[in-house]
């Protein structure tokens, strides 16, 4: 099955000039969402993870039935003041600006051995700030995967962790 057949484009979204490649057609359909979480699955598995981080908001999706999958926990990565009790942040630069994400304080024990997931890779900024910040909490990253990966932006020559992507696009 070619995942590539479930992903709609969605032109002008959210600005005028944007492409948004839009997963909700992969999640709509059980069959190819299965193959998808299954190919991330092989991937993954042979890294040995302790525990799956999933990106705000589309990096839960894969990220938590994988989990379940693999037989790790699962934890998030999310935007400032999002996340209940003592939070570690990070504060990364944006092309205008900053943005800062957080972990719960408790959620990675040091040394644990991690893998980061979100729907989509492009510039990479996002997934660069998750790995940076589950570095900061002490996490053995092992890895990174997205669903999606957007060639133009060069986003995987930025991450301190190997990088796995299931489709591409230029
Ligand atoms: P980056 O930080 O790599 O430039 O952007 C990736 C982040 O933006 C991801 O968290 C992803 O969810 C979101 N994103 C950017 N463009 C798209 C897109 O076309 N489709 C989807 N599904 N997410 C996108």
């Amino acid at each position: 099955m070619d995942l590539k057949d479930h992903i709609r484009t969605v032109p002008d979204f959210p600005k005028p000039g944007i492409l948004f490649y839009d997963i909700s057609t992969l999640l709509a359909h059980p069959a190819a969402w299965r193959e998808c979480v299954n190919q991330l699955k092989t991937i993954i598995a042979p890294m040995k993870p302790d525990l799956l981080i999933g990106i705000e908001s589309r990096g839960f999706l894969p990220a938590a039935p994988l989990a379940l999958e693999l037989g790790v926990g699962f934890t998030m990565v999310r935007k400032k003041g999002k996340l209940p009790g003592e939070c570690i942040s990070h504060e990364y630069d944006l092309e205008y600006g900053s943005d800062i994400v957080q972990i719960q304080a408790d959620a990675v024990k040091p040394g644990q051995k991690v893998v980061i997931l979100d729907d989509l890779l492009a510039t990479g900024g996002t997934l660069r700030a998750a790995i940076e910040l589950s570095q900061k909490v002490g996490a053995d990253v092992a890895g990174a995967a997205c669903i999606i990966e957007l060639l133009g932006l060069g986003g995987r020559d930025g991450l301190n962790a190997p990088f796995h992507s299931l489709i591409s696009y230029e």
